[in-house]
């Protein structure tokens, strides 16, 4: 990376959320300069203005540009001389705050990297899209799992036809941590994901549920036809889905499953995908990230580790890793390789370059609307008792 995709500097990062005691926001930050192509130099931590600023030194942010909004940081920003103002901003709050802030950075002119799901509602995601579309910049969805090694392996295999045609994908995404109602004791990521006004339409669907779902359209590239749903609420007292199971039917004949848990006791980040070709079967697990097993009828079972230096790993799959086999590479790293390819997008688009919309390595804004559209339709057909409904967007990436 000597010259950053050709800009020869960091790329200036700008966050909106990650302050004490959040989650994500931290993670954004650390896979955003773990390949020293970018620095954090602005923030909006935070919802409450004090403690934006005191979260400003947690990420060495100078005073002047630890900011009580995102508001003033984008007006702030636009200030400065082109040269020194942020370049991107990471938005990394619940999932009501996405919509107004990824649309005033878009307005504003910054490159976007935005949490999912991407919006609150299907209607602000597709508003969102065509305001992205028609603009200059790049907008990246963190939907992390795409950036593993061995997922990236097993999207290159399949395109290849490695496993044949792709006739079943069963995606889960298994938690337990919500089996009581952590909600009512304070806890704030349990408060505001079983909120409706912050979480949106779904709970644990569009939580987890969208991790589960982008990862099998991901890895097959099977787009979607009709969806069939049923989410339940099995803690009492809780106003959205804590369980659910759905039934996809892909064009050309494939069958999908997404089950979502946050009530399986133990269950931590069990995020798995099984896929089945006409011609072999492969299997994933997001808790065991660099091991990836592959399945033919009477033949032992192929066990793929991640090595960049193996002969079976692919173009995709050996440029996705850092480390040589055996040193555990793990959510940083696939995180930050989401930001690498958008950050190659981004010295292009500064560069003057045209910006691919459509076809990125990274999950972009329609991967983000394919969710949404996902979240809405899943609730409806369970509200209408399992009926199924369309799941073709018109924006689906194909
Ligand atoms: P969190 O509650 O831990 O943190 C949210 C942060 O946003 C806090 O610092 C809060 O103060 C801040 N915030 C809220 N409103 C704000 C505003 N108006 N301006 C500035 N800051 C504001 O939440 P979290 O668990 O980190 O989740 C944040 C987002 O990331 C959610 O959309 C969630 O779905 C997503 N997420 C994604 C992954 C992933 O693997 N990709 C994992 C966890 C969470």
């Amino acid at each position: 990376m000597a010259t950053n995709g050709g800009l020869g500097r960091k790329l200036r990062m700008g966050i909106v959320g990650g302050g004490q005691g959040s989650f994500i926001g931290r993670v954004h930050v650390t896979a955003a300069v773990l390949d020293n192509r970018a620095e954090l130099v602005a923030g909006a931590f935070s919802s409450d203005p004090a403690r934006a600023k005191a979260s400003a030194a947690d990420y060495a942010v100078a005073d002047e540009r630890a900011y009580g909004s995102y508001q003033e940081m984008f007006d702030g920003e636009r200030k400065r001389p082109a040269g020194d103002r942020i370049d991107f901003v990471s938005i990394a709050t619940p999932n009501h705050m996405h919509f107004p802030v990824a649309q005033a950075a878009v307005a504003a002119g910054f490159h976007v990297v935005c949490d999912k799901p991407l919006t609150l509602t299907l209607a602000e995601a597709e508003q969102l899209a065509t305001l992205v579309d028609a603009s200059k910049q790049v907008f990246v969805v963190t939907h992390n799992y795409t950036g593993y090694p061995l997922v990236r392996q097993a999207q290159e295999m399949i395109r290849a036809g490695e496993l044949g045609e792709i006739q079943a994908v069963r995606a889960e995404y298994i938690q337990g941590w919500l089996r009581t109602r952590l909600e009512s004791e304070g806890q704030k990521q349990a408060a505001w994901r079983t909120d409706p006004a912050r979480s949106g339409a779904a709970g644990c669907f569009g939580d987890i549920g969208t991790h589960a779902y982008n990862l099998g359209r991901y890895m097959t590239g099977l787009l979607p036809e009709r969806i069939s749903a049923h989410l339940k609420i099995f803690v009492p007292g809780r106003p959205l889905d804590d369980y659910g199971h759905a039934v996809v039917r892909y064009q050309g004949g494939a069958l999908g499953t997404v089950t979502a848990s946050q009530i399986s006791h133990g269950r931590e980040n069990d995020l798995r995908i099984q896929i089945d070709g006409t011609l072999g079967s492969l299997e994933w697990h997001q808790e065991e990230p660099n091991k990836m097993v592959v399945r033919h009828n009477g033949k032992p079972h192929q066990l793929y580790t991640r090595d960049p230096n193996a002969p079976f790993m692919n173009e995709s799959g050996r440029a996705a890793c850092r480390l040589p086999s055996g040193h555990p590479e793990a959510f940083f790293e696939a995180f930050a390789n989401v930001y690498r390819s958008g950050f190659d997008a981004m010295a292009q688009a500064l560069a003057g370059g045209a910006v691919e919309k459509v076809n990125t390595v990274y999950p972009n804004v329609r991967d983000g609307v394919e969710g949404m559209f996902f979240i809405e339709q899943s609730v409806a057909s369970s509200k209408a008792d399992g009926a199924w409904l369309s799941l073709a967007h018109p924006l689906a990436r194909r």
